[in-house]
């Protein structure tokens, strides 16, 4: 099964909300409930089932309610901030005790995302590595990744983010189905 999720909870009405980062007057919680809603529609393009967060629910009701499993694929979008405007490109993180499958998968969706907005590829890194620390979500079985699109602190990533959106969710759609495909 496909899990896909939108980081923070920007439009929530009953749960307290996470804007996430801002930036160039975009709060990330709604540029990433945006796109995992585009990468949905080109599932469903491809007919291929997958379960989505809600926007009613904090990470946390998420990760309690999704049951994944070994031949599962679960990504969660995010946008990268910095303090420098100059600060640029994409990220995929991965887990600590991350196999081959979510080496692969993390690169080949932060190369496809570098390559489709034509933004620095800042490769792949694990949790550890990360500002970030441990993850709940690297706690859930199956192929992981945690993609950090692009910067919102930077005008010219957004520009491009906006540029290539539609395409960039069609090119995460058919990976994710690929790699979902790989473990029966
Ligand atoms: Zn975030």
């Amino acid at each position: 099964m496909i899990f896909i999720s939108a980081g923070h909870n920007s439009k929530s009405k009953k749960v307290k909300q996470d804007p996430g980062a801002i930036g160039n007057g975009y709060k990330e919680g709604d540029l990433t409930i945006d796109f995992r809603d585009r990468v949905c529609k080109e599932l469903d393009a491809l007919k291929a089932r997958y379960i989505k967060d809600s926007d009613e629910e904090t990470l946390a009701m998420y990760l309690n309610r999704i049951r994944t499993g070994n031949g599962s694929v679960v990504i969660e979008y995010h946008f990268d901030a910095a303090e420098s405007p100059a600060a640029t490109g994409t990220t995929g993180l991965i887990e600590e005790e991350s196999d081959r499958f979510d080496k692969a998968f993390a690169k080949e969706i932060t190369d496809t995302t570098a390559a489709v907005l034509g933004i620095r590829n800042r490769g792949v890194i694990d949790e550890a590595q990360s500002h970030r620390g441990r993850l709940g979500l690297m706690r859930e079985d199956g192929i992981i990744c945690l993609a950090e699109l692009a910067f919102i602190s930077n005008k010219d990533d957004m520009d491009r983010y906006f540029g290539h959106r539609d395409l960039l969710a069609k090119r995460h759609a058919e990976i994710i189905v690929k790699y979902e495909n790989m473990i029966p």
